[in-house]
């Protein structure tokens, strides 16, 4: 941060100044867990995750504001057909269930963690970034059994009944409301939940989803298939990342080759129906051309358009200019022109509540020559004005726009002056343009996708990720979402999953 102060101080430098990225300012109980890479966001599926102090009875009506607060913080994923796909999967299972009459939903959270939970009401969650590790229908349907038994056997009321720590319960409401990191949210949901059930209870779920699998003519092995996924991705990451083993208590909760979870499989076996039943579609045609990774979570140019998932905002340059993102700033500027004009931005913490002028002044330490334009693009406080000192431009504009615990500044220089007026309107309209990212912005931001092909003779799966865009570990990745970790290879004809 002082690194930064100090190079912003340079006032009129021609040099576009270089800034960094600032951290998210992280509610201090979501702080000392690291930022997972996408690829290591291993979390169990039953990181079942919404805590939420609510009574039995009062879960219906609760339910539904709650899931209106969580997805604003983590945007649902928007395929009508996928998710129409999950419903029928899982109202195929809620019908068989301990608890046919409560309303079951089921959403997609837009989010590359590996990870499903249930909240009181019957709220159902998958993540993408499990879907695309899951292979099967029936695999998808162990998932949601597990989470619907969670619902079907009131595991959100016994939970309170245990007296919910107040601990488990400011988290979540820190979670509700705050502007953190929406994976380690949901991160830090899956651990409290995990810890706090226990075995016991996932073992519960298992057991319950095993049943209503074999009602409803799934394979209730397809419950340890999923384990396996998990554990798969477990030894990846230790291996890959050299990273602990991840704290979930995934695996000393749910063992592959527990007894019991064997053992409650083979009950499941004895109430499957023999008559067979259709699937409710194709798993890997339903998946296919799913969004892949959090490319836009640092960042992305699309156009002229700069998404940034994290820090959750979407920002226009002038159509038609170059604009490149870099670790420590964002740089547009008119094609054939990169050394005469541009626009720079950059984000810093804001250290106490401020006006837009002020943070110009005393915090970017730029004297300004007039009161400016101030304006206010989706409800932030903003404003553009003249710095009064333009070094060796004809002039350098300055705008600023004040999002949560963060100031945005826009830094526009031209060293021609017939170009001034133009580019004072465009800064306006940058300005103008900043705008919380919404769930649309995500989908649009997103350009890597689940692929799915049929392999050739002679494919392996080494090949197969070169010829990918995943740029880590691309081969081990295929395998994993392949189900052929850690030494499989794909047979000709097969139907495979690669991304593109
Ligand atoms: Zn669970």
């Amino acid at each position: 941060m002082m690194r930064l102060r100090s190079r912003l101080r340079r006032v009129g430098s021609h040099i576009p100044v270089p800034m960094l990225h600032i951290p998210v300012p992280t509610p201090a109980s979501l702080s000392h867990k690291p930022a997972r890479r996408p690829w290591l966001g291993v979390l169990w599926l039953c990181g079942c995750a919404l805590v939420i102090a609510l009574t039995t009875n009062a879960y219906a009506d609760k339910g539904e504001k709650a899931h209106l607060e969580l997805i604003e913080q983590m945007p649902l994923y928007e395929d009508q057909t996928l998710s129409e796909y999950i419903r029928r999967v899982g109202q195929r299972l809620a019908r068989v269930s301990d608890m046919p009459d409560v309303n079951y939903r089921f959403s997609i959270i837009n989010s590359p963690d590996i990870n499903a939970f249930a909240a009181p009401g019957g709220w159902i969650y998958v993540n993408r970034g499990l879907l695309a590790y899951l292979e099967t229908e029936d695999q998808l349907a162990a998932v949601l059994g597990h989470e619907i038994g969670h619902v079907a056997l009131k595991h959100h009321g016994r939970r309170k009944s245990r007296a919910t720590t107040s601990k488990v319960a400011a988290t979540v409401m820190a979670i509700l409301t705050g502007s953190g990191d929406v994976a380690r949210a949901v991160d830090l949901y899956g651990a409290e939940w995990v810890s706090g059930f226990g075995r016991e209870t996932e073992l519960e779920a298992d057991e319950a989803g095993a049943r209503y699998l074999a009602r409803a003519g799934y394979d209730p092995y397809a419950m340890v298939e999923v384990i396996q996924i998990l554990k798969d991705q477990e030894i990846f990451s230790k291996k890959v990342a050299n990273a602990a083993p991840t704290y979930h208590g995934v695996f000393s909760t749910h063992p592959k080759n527990d007894k019991r979870l064997h053992g409650i499989i083979e009950q499941a076996y004895a109430q499957m129906s023999n008559e067979g039943v259709e699937p409710v579609g194709s798993f890997l045609e339903s998946i296919d051309g799913l969004a892949w990774g959090n490319p836009a979570a640092d960042g992305i140019v699309k156009d002229s358009r700069y998404y940034h998932g994290n820090m959750g905002f979407v920002v226009d340059f002038p159509k038609g200019w170059e604009v490149k993102d870099s670790p420590v700033r964002v740089l547009a500027h008119p094609r054939a022109k990169a050394n005469v004009t541009f626009i720079a931005m950059i984000g810093q913490g804001v250290e106490e509540e401020m006006t837009p002028r002020e943070f110009i002044e005393d915090q970017l330490n730029i004297e300004l020559a007039d009161e400016g334009v101030a304006l206010e693009p989706d409800g932030f406080p903003a404003l553009v004005a003249t710095a009064a000192n333009p070094g060796a431009s004809e002039v350098l504009l300055v705008g600023v726009v004040l999002k949560d615990a963060t100031g945005f500044a826009f830094r526009a220089e031209t060293r021609e002056a017939a170009d001034v007026e133009g580019l004072r309107e465009k800064l306006q309209a940058v300005v103008a343009s900043f705008r919380r990212m919404q769930a649309s912005d995500l989908q649009e931001a997103t350009t890597t996708r689940v692929k799915v092909v049929e392999a050739r003779p002679g494919d392996t799966y080494s090949s197969l990720g070169r010829a990918s865009t995943l740029d880590r570990f691309p081969e081990e990745q295929l395998r994993l979402l392949n189900g052929d970790f850690p030494h499989g290879e794909p047979r000709a004809g097969d139907l495979i999953k690669t991304v593109q």
